[in-house]
């Protein structure tokens, strides 16, 4: 059976915390956004794996963090351009409709302060600070926090992510975004790769499931060309890609930022998506697809969940890092066959 993942990047204002100018109507449909896609999630009951930035799960703060070693300038949007719009900063009750909204939803992470990793000037110090924050937040509301999502994608610290228990991240998409010609290209005729991929497990021991489709990456120009031809040609990716995924037990890993969620044409995007991911293959609209036997179907996974079968082993000597086998040790950390996997 084929797999296919949802990663939701919920992050509200912090999406923007480094811009000198936060592109405020994206900033304004994003608890919007956050509330449709739970609704649509549960009318088709397809869990997802929403990675929430840590100072979310706050309901106040100094505004400044002092102690946090990412320096208090790194907060400064939020306690002066946005001091009164504490929806930005906080989501008690969007975190609270995820548990609460049907499907088995897993919260992971994405960092406390939406802090790249993977940039130059983040430190070590600030990565393990990033993590033990997110970490001590979401225990406070009885959430283990075991997958990540790495802000932009940008991978970085992945041993300090193994030290801290995580066991799972999304990696960056394996090819470089396409270009518009490609995209035309795709669109127009079927070329390239359906979006499936491999997980692998890295050096660390670490599950590396990269992402194979932005929900959005077809937007502006190609999708205005598009459109009235071939209908939404995301649609039509996700589509393969379920495809794919059935036919070769493989993988999709579709992802998204709730704010991506303005008007209807995206709605509805995310609504055929996840109406096409519930139904498997069992295409019923009369286009014309390959035929698939009666039991290759998708299931939808959290990241946690992805079956570890499909995995190939990098070629690296698997090294356990110090604080994991401390967290074994201590029994806070349990791997093992099934572990945690059941929901
Ligand atoms: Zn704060
Ligand atoms: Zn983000």
């Amino acid at each position: 059976m084929g797999s296919v993942v949802i990663s939701v990047d919920a992050e509200l204002g912090w999406g923007s915390v480094d811009f000198d100018t936060p592109p405020e109507s994206r900033v304004e449909s994003a608890r919007s956004g956050w509330l449709t896609l739970c609704d649509l999630l549960a009318e088709y009951d397809v869990p997802a794996t929403w990675a929430v930035v840590g100072h979310l799960f706050h309901e106040s703060c100094d505004g400044r963090h002092p102690d946090h070693p990412v320096g208090t300038e790194w907060f400064v949007q939020k306690r002066k351009e946005w001091a009164d719009r504490s929806a930005l900063r906080y989501a008690a009750d969007p975190i609270e409709t995820i548990r609460d909204s049907g499907p088995a939803h897993e919260v992971g992470c994405h960092t406390y302060s939406h802090v790249e990793f993977g940039a130059p000037e983040t430190t070590e110090t600030v990565a393990t600070a990033e993590l033990e924050r997110s970490l001590d937040v979401a225990e406070e509301w009885g959430i283990d926090l075991t997958s990540a999502v790495y802000p932009r994608n940008n991978v970085g610290h992945r041993r300090v992510l193994a030290d801290y228990g995580f066991e799972s991240y999304r990696g960056r998409q394996s090819a470089s975004r396409r270009s518009f010609p490609e995209k035309l290209r795709t669109v127009a005729f079927g070329f390239g790769h359906p979006p499936l991929v491999t997980p692998t497990v890295d050096e660390y021991g670490l599950i590396d499931i990269p992402a194979s489709l932005f929900l959005f990456s077809f937007e502006g120009a190609p999708l205005r060309l598009s459109q009235p031809v071939v209908g939404d040609p995301v649609i039509e990716l996700v589509e393969r890609g379920l495809a794919a995924a059935a036919d070769s037990d493989g993988v999709s890993h579709l992802w998204l930022h709730p704010n991506n969620l303005v008007g209807d044409a995206h709605v509805q995007r995310i609504d055929a998506s996840l109406r096409a991911s519930r139904r498997g293959l069992s295409y019923d609209d009369g286009r014309d697809r390959p035929p698939f036997r009666e039991d290759d179907r998708v299931g939808a996974v959290s990241l946690r969940a992805v079956p570890r079968s499909g995995t190939r082993r990098r070629r690296f000597s698997l090294r356990y890092p110090r604080r994991r086998q401390l967290r074994v040790a201590q029994g806070i950390y349990n791997y093992g066959p099934g572990h945690r996997h059941s929901d």
